[in-house]
């Protein structure tokens, strides 16, 4: 009975706080249960956790913000740097505009055509320019890809069409280079072009070029771009001789010649070296016997041995 007894006491545990205010000196004591106790601190834990995950959130949310002040910031950087690659893309449509003008290009219209595919205008680019004049705090993406897209675009059509500036100018040089023009040899002219008593036979000829004197193995250049025809040694009366075709229905002839240093198919300059003057075939006296045909007649090179193109 007596140890039943024993095992049936509860061992109630308390704890007292006590409170000893300074000036009464009196103490307020309060005696609390365990798990009145433990449930306290449970909740006032709860309480620190919850405020320092409020805070941390709190902390976060400056931060979010002054990165967002930092992005709207560098924004505002690339619109202003967006504005003024437009304005030189735009300065280079108008000297393309002028360079055509001064070439008098007829083609515009087909490169606008090639490359203008409906892309945004200059127009277009002024909501992002109000933008950066008001200051915005946050520039519509619109306003950015309206700018991107018409710096684009005016790029490629720039791109194409300088570059058929440029074979429309090579077209033209090529073009003037194929022209024969200037001397192929200095010298002093021994016999005219067209009809003349022949230093041979003694009757009337006609002469289908100009005999231009020298000294012997004096280098000879060719007065047009073309391609080399004919080069052959002890061709008749002509002696050694070239001939050259520059197209466009223009061909020279050097004859009468020392020595030849091109051959037949070679490509050669306006200027290059293709031979030495002789006195080859049926020739009295060193000189160069040079003839220019026009769509396959013989045509008097006096106005083209004084005509210089300036190229280089
Ligand atoms: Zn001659």
């Amino acid at each position: 009975m007596k140890m039943t007894g024993k095992l049936k006491q509860k061992r109630k545990t308390h704890l007292t706080l006590m409170v000893v205010p300074d000036d009464t000196g009196k103490i307020i004591s309060v005696k609390l249960g365990a798990g009145l106790f433990l449930s306290i601190m449970a909740l006032w834990l709860c309480s620190v956790v919850v405020s320092a995950y409020v805070i941390s959130r709190h902390v976060d949310y400056r931060a979010t913000k002054a990165y967002d002040r930092f992005l709207n910031q560098k924004h505002q950087e690339f619109a202003k740097e967006m504005l003024e690659m437009r304005d030189s893309v735009k300065r280079t449509v108008e000297i393309d505009s002028q360079l055509r003008d001064l070439l008098q290009l007829k083609s515009k219209n087909a490169v606008i055509k090639y490359t203008g595919f409906g892309g945004p205008s200059y127009l277009d680019t002024k909501l992002l320019e109000k933008s950066v004049k008001d200051g915005d705090e946050v520039i519509s993406r619109k306003a950015f890809e309206l700018a991107v897209r018409y710096v684009d675009e005016q790029s490629k059509y720039s791109e194409k069409s300088f570059q058929q500036i440029i074979q429309y100018i090579t077209e033209q040089r090529s073009r003037l280079t194929a022209v024969p023009s200037g001397w192929p040899v200095k010298g002093w002219i021994t016999a005219a072009f067209g009809s003349r008593i022949d230093p041979f036979t003694g009757s009337l000829s006609f002469h289908a070029g100009v005999d231009i004197a020298n000294d012997i193995a004096t280098p000879i250049k060719t007065t047009a771009d073309g391609v080399v025809t004919f080069a052959e040694l002890d061709h008749g009366g002509y002696g050694n001789l070239v001939t050259i075709n520059h197209g466009n229905g223009y061909m020279t002839k050097y004859a009468h010649l020392l020595k030849i240093i091109v051959s037949p198919g070679q490509h050669v300059k306006k200027g290059q070296v293709i031979a030495y003057l002789g006195t080859t075939g049926r020739s009295t006296a060193p000189h160069l016997h040079y003839e220019i045909k026009l769509n396959g007649a013989a045509v008097s090179p006096v106005k083209y041995l004084n005509k210089e193109v300036a190229l280089k």
